[in-house]
């Protein structure tokens, strides 16, 4: 190996290893449900972003299956070229229905979807308004595009007024309010009320990820716009087949001229090909199974609330989630990292999340509880949660 490039590699590794945050993924055995067996444990899964317990529903699986058979592997082309197939399209009209939009087009992920939607439309002399803890892929988004960034305090509306106020007054082009429906490592949820009426007085685009507030807010799960009931002027909602449908793929709902805009323009969506059609036949059922089987929903929040006066009884810090995903705070990297290996121990896994992701002082272990654990199974990672919170002393 190149001998500059073995030392640079050397000196990454054992600075993680240092920070006691080194750790490679650990492998799945089985489908991701609520009980898995990884690294040849059975555990109690509270990592998954499967809200619904979509991936193994016996209609996603068949509408798989047999697209795979009809179809065959893969979709033989970029879309553009000649792999738009009357599936993807299918996809489209209904996920644009679902959303309550004129149109949608299908990306490989959630984070091509952001990537390409923000860089594409926002040039030089726009602005784009971003909250200070959006995805990653939003950031990646604005860092492929001239425009300019501000950034506003978490959830901090006035900042955002402000920002907004001095843009239009320098006499800026475009503007992009940009911020995730559900935010990711702290399960806080933005509040699109007050974006959607600034984004109104002061000539704004807005735009919302809903990657992890599809299938968990709004009716039928149809996420944040449906739940604040902001549909009427909201311009972009992007979202994820990858976690409440339990496949693979992004999106964007939009107006038709936003979404013929993307087709001829967005990088992402022109120089990469699409899904296999088994991919897209397993979104359209898993759409049609969220529009169809609404107790799912009613049930994740059941057990969300459960799980959560669990950990605050035991005297957690849970932060201030209102959703499905709940912190639990723990300090340093390294004592999160120990954590969530001792949790792991005891048969529950919960992914440690530590810098970049989060601040290394609010490092933590995240939990996601599913619509298809059991109370019993609740209890038993509570149970796990009660015994390493003691004996490392923080609770
Ligand atoms: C997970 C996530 C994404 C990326 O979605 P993928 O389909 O996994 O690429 C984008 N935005 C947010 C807010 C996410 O949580």
């Amino acid at each position: 190996m190149n001998q500059r490039l073995q030392s640079f590699l050397r000196g990454e590794i054992e600075s993680l290893k240092a920070k006691g945050i080194f750790r490679m993924p650990r492998v799945l055995e089985t489908a991701a449900g609520p009980r898995v067996r990884m690294d040849g444990r059975e555990i109690i899964q509270l990592s998954s972003n499967n809200y619904l317990g979509l991936t193994t529903h016996p209609k996603v699986v068949e509408a798989a299956r047999r697209a795979l058979e009809e179809f065959g592997a893969g979709p033989g082309a970029v879309r553009t070229i000649a792999g738009t197939m009357s599936l993807h399209l299918e996809l489209e009209r209904r996920l644009a229905r679902f959303k309550g939009t004129d149109a949608a087009l299908v990306f490989q992920s959630g984070y091509t979807a952001n990537v390409g939607v923000v860089s594409t439309l926002m040039q030089e002399g726009d602005l784009i308004v971003s909250d200070e803890l959006n995805h990653a892929s939003i950031i990646d988004g604005c860092r492929l595009c001239k425009a300019g960034r501000a950034i506003y305090r978490h959830l901090d509306y006035d900042h955002l007024r402000d920002i907004l106020r001095e843009a239009r007054a320098r006499g800026t082009g475009k503007i992009l309010v940009v911020a995730d429906g559900v935010f990711s490592m702290d399960g806080d949820v933005s509040d699109l009320k007050a974006i959607a009426a600034l984004c109104r007085e002061f000539d704004a685009i807005s735009m919302v990820d809903d990657a992890h507030a599809t299938g968990v807010m709004g009716r039928n799960g149809r996420g944040t716009v449906d739940h604040f009931a902001v549909q009427e002027g909201w311009d972009i909602q992007i979202g994820t087949m990858s976690k409440a449908f339990g496949v693979m793929g992004g999106y964007v709902c939009a107006s038709r001229d936003l979404v013929e805009f993307y087709v001829h323009k967005a990088r992402p969506f022109l120089f990469s090909s699409s899904h296999p059609p088994a991919v897209i036949a397993a979104c359209i059922a898993a759409v049609e199974v969220m529009e169809n089987e609404p107790d799912r929903v009613a049930r994740l929040w059941e057990n969300t609330r459960f799980f959560k006066e669990g950990l605050k009884r035991l005297g957690f810090n849970i932060g201030s989630s209102s959703t499905p995903i709940t912190p639990v705070i723990i300090g340093s990297g390294a004592k999160a990292a120990r954590f969530s290996d001792e949790l792991f121990a005891r048969g529950v896994f919960a992914q440690g999340i530590y810098f970049p992701m989060v601040a290394e002082e609010k490092s933590r272990v995240r939990t996601i509880v599913m619509a298809t654990h059991t109370r019993a199974d609740l209890e038993e990672a509570l149970r796990a949660f009660e015994h390493v919170g003691r004996s490392l002393g923080v609770i």
